[in-house]
């Protein structure tokens, strides 16, 4: 895409994500995360240029590739990948904004226990299977209400904020919507929490109008 053209395709994707949120109200306010795994610094910074600021990416070595090569621009990075223990000291020395994908007490365990050590807090969310899919990671949402408890108790360092969750895998939109929906209700319930990642580039409409306050879109914004 020239930059013209990602202009216009990245202003499109803005008016749908505006209907779609002023259908469910003038106060609900959605944020884009550009899931950047697909591109280069290049593209990153190409769309720095048309406005966007928050990035996300599921692999900690691309992502400590890219906050480097980016270090001058004023970028916000999410981690919205499965995060692995040996992976962790890397993850926290980039300082993220926010990670997305919390799907283990055990990586909570061993993600507190590094930022205590460090005298640092992240802000996390935490993962739900709301579709119940083997492939997907995140808590069952019968185990959901528990484990964010468990971890707002034992892990302070974990400044948890919601949830998110990868809608249904399936053209079936009652069945995506379902997942939306499951995980819109767990987030109901949370005590304090703003975050509500949900919607990628196949679904975001559909996640927005079942209550999203955050889209995770690459595909559609980077024409991968
Ligand atoms: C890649 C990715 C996205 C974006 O997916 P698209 O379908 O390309 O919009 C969103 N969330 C996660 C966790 C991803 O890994």
């Amino acid at each position: 895409m020239t930059l013209l053209e990602q202009k216009r395709n990245f202003d499109a994707i803005i008016e749908r994500i505006e209907k779609a949120r002023l259908h469910v109200s003038d106060h609900h306010i959605v944020k884009i995360v550009a899931a950047s795994k697909y591109v280069g610094v290049e593209e990153i910074k190409a769309l720095y240029a048309i406005g966007q600021r928050a990035f996300g990416e599921n692999k900690v070595q691309d992502m400590k590739t890219k906050v480097e090569a980016l270090d001058d621009y004023p970028l916000e990075w999410h981690f919205i990948g499965n995060l692995q223990k040996n992976k962790i000291n890397t993850l926290l020395s980039l300082n993220p904004q926010l990670l997305h994908s919390i799907d283990s007490l055990d990586i909570a365990h061993a993600l507190n226990e590094r930022l205590v050590r460090e005298g640092k807090i992240l802000r996390a969310l935490v993962q739900v299977n709301s579709a119940y899919e083997k492939s997907k990671s995140g808590f069952t949402p019968e185990e959901f209400k528990d484990a964010y408890a468990q971890i707002i108790e034992q892990c302070p360092a974990l400044h948890l904020q919601g949830v998110m969750s990868i809608g249904a895998h399936t053209d079936e939109i009652d069945v995506i919507k379902k997942s939306f929906e499951i995980t819109r209700s767990l987030f109901d319930k949370l005590p304090n929490a703003t975050i509500c990642s949900m919607g990628m580039s196949s679904d975001f409409e559909l996640a927005i109008a079942c209550g999203s306050t955050m889209v995770r879109l690459g595909s559609i914004l980077f024409n991968h």
